[in-house]
């Protein structure tokens, strides 16, 4: 049941302030941000979460390595270009 831990707060390094567990579960089109086994393993089993609510695709979305700057942005200006 993904609305187990919804309830409880932990203060987010990238946001400054604390925030409820929903929003990790849920911050990244639905699926989690990608450092909620980071942030959230002393709290929860986090792994046992993840394994039961999340297929092996989705945790492949969630858990891949973002695009550097560098590419985000020559694939913009390519996108730009018609290219
Ligand atoms: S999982 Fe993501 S949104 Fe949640 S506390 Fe960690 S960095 Fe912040």
């Amino acid at each position: 049941m993904k609305e187990l831990f919804d309830e409880k707060l932990l203060y987010c390094g990238s946001l400054g302030h604390n925030i409820p567990f929903k929003y990790c579960r849920s911050m990244n089109s639905e699926l989690p941000c990608r450092k909620i086994k980071d942030c959230w393993f002393e709290r929860i089993d986090i792994e046992k979460f993840i394994e039961e609510n999340y297929s092996v695709s989705e945790q492949e979305r969630i858990f891949a390595e973002p695009p550097d700057k560098i590419s985000t942005i020559l694939d913009l200006i390519k996108k730009a270009q018609g290219k």
